[in-house]
């Protein structure tokens, strides 16, 4: 295929995984020939990779598929995601949309684009066929300099085996499946090699990681991975507290190449909300523990969290038993959604739904809480050397291993250059959602 091949544009809606799919299926199209561009007007396919986890999420994108068909009626749209694994064919029926492409397909793709002339409209949205090598199709890597990012996210799993009652990912991603750890290790060193710095582990549920040839889990994988030499740091995606073991905490608190910085989803402090939620419940006090210890232990260590407020039969009490559990961690940050009741969940059928408006007022009260929480970290972290990726230089911006997004001043103009370390003081100051740092020195 000539070198300015067919235009293809790519739209990602939704989490972390979905852009990184995306990211390895611009690699393996250019690869091909295709060329890419930024604008779904000028292509004649759009890539859309859709989410479903929430009504909202819903909402926004079958808006953007109507606005597609008006801005680029003369592409052919190719909707995957959760989305398309939730609605299917009924897709097809949105003009410009050719094909509807199930999570488990992603890997078609490339194939179903080369053989795009057939003119058929498809849809294909089987969810549980999926082979290891069909789920982790992601093989075409390109340097920092062509994908213009200095994060590599790396995909290890895929989907999830458990049931939590207000969750619609087990069927639109399916059971979970994991890659070997011979084929990560392998990616993992072309990365490095590519020259990237940091590599952010991905999945639906990354604790569920398990390699099918030896058993091993994550810590095994990591353990593995940090063989590999190089000044390089791995960021963990989000955690499931049944996840958090020891080794993982003193990793990630010890460990110089594993970024300080956790993400748990915890979703509710409260044990009748947990139950509720079909997660776990009874362990709530150790998980309790083992966030407090490592605040405590590693104070400079970045601590997120995932919460949803307002899920049914969740009392003002058992809210309340959430705010002060979340206010005895001391969250660096936190991640707060109202919940929303997804078709084909056991929590949308439950009786006692909570109103939007008090959903609301918790939302508020917890982000509040989590802000408070923050700032005292934050302050916590004034004159402690940072190290940081640039990933803009003007002005220079990236974000500290304990996950602060930091604007780096006192660069000599043009000094501060993309993907090159840089070691910073925070010094106060906050501009745009960045806190403001100045700059000690910047090496390799
Ligand atoms: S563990 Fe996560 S992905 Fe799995 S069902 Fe629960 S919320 Fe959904």
């Amino acid at each position: 295929m000539n070198p300015c091949g067919p235009a293809v544009a790519f739209v990602s809606i939704g989490c972390r995984t979905n852009q990184q799919e995306l990211f390895a299926l611009r690699g393996t199209l250019l690869s091909m020939g295709f060329s890419i561009v930024d604008l779904p007007e000028s292509a004649q396919f759009v890539i859309v990779n859709t989410c479903s986890v929430t009504s909202l999420a819903e909402t926004k994108t079958g808006r953007f598929l109507r606005a597609l068909s008006r801005t680029a009626p003369n592409a052919r749209i190719l909707v995957t995601g959760c989305f398309a694994q939730q609605h299917g064919s009924a897709l097809l029926e949105y003009p410009g949309v050719n094909w509807v492409i199930g999570n488990a397909h992603k890997h078609r793709i490339p194939s179903i684009l080369t053989e795009s002339a057939k003119e058929k409209k498809l849809c294909f949205t089987d969810v549980d066929l999926a082979d290891e090598t069909s789920v982790f199709w992601e093989d075409c890597l390109y340097g920092p300099e062509t994908s213009g990012r200095t994060r590599f996210s790396l995909k290890i799993q895929e989907g999830c085996d458990f049931g939590c009652s207000y969750c619609i990912v087990p069927a639109l991603r399916g059971r979970s499946r994991s890659a070997s750890k011979l084929k990560l290790v392998d990616i993992f060193k072309r990365s490095l090699d590519m020259g990237y710095k940091e590599i952010v582990l991905t999945g639906t549920h990354i604790g569920q990681y398990r390699d099918s040839r030896d058993g091993g889990g994550l810590e095994e994988l990591l353990t593995r991975f940090l063989k590999e030499k190089g000044d390089y740091r791995i960021r963990l995606s989000s955690l499931d507290p049944r996840d958090l073991t020891d080794t993982i905490i003193s990793m990630a608190g010890r460990e110089k190449r594993i970024c300080d910085h956790l993400h748990v989803s915890v979703q509710s402090l409260c044990a009748d909300v947990l139950r509720s939620m079909k997660r776990p419940h009874e362990h709530l006090e150790t998980l309790l523990e083992r966030l407090r210890s490592f605040r405590q232990k590693y104070p400079s260590a970045g601590l997120g969290a995932d919460f949803i407020v307002g899920h049914p039969g969740e009392s003002g009490a058992m809210f309340e038993t959430t705010l002060r559990n979340a206010e005895s961690v001391g969250f660096t940050y936190g991640h707060v959604f109202r919940f929303s009741k997804r078709l084909g969940t056991e929590s949308s059928l439950k009786g006692d739904q909570i109103t939007e408006s008090v959903k609301k007022a918790r939302s508020a009260a917890l982000r509040d809480l989590l802000q408070n929480s923050r700032n005292i970290f934050l302050y916590s972290q004034l004159s402690i050397p940072l190290r940081i990726i640039i990933e803009d230089t003007e002005p220079a911006r990236g974000v500290s291993g304990n996950y602060i997004k930091v604007e780096v001043r006192g660069m000599p103009k043009g000094k501060a250059q993309k993907n090159r370390w840089v070691t910073a003081r925070l010094n106060g100051e906050a501009a745009r959602g960045y806190q403001i740092a100045v700059g000690l020195c910047q090496n390799s």
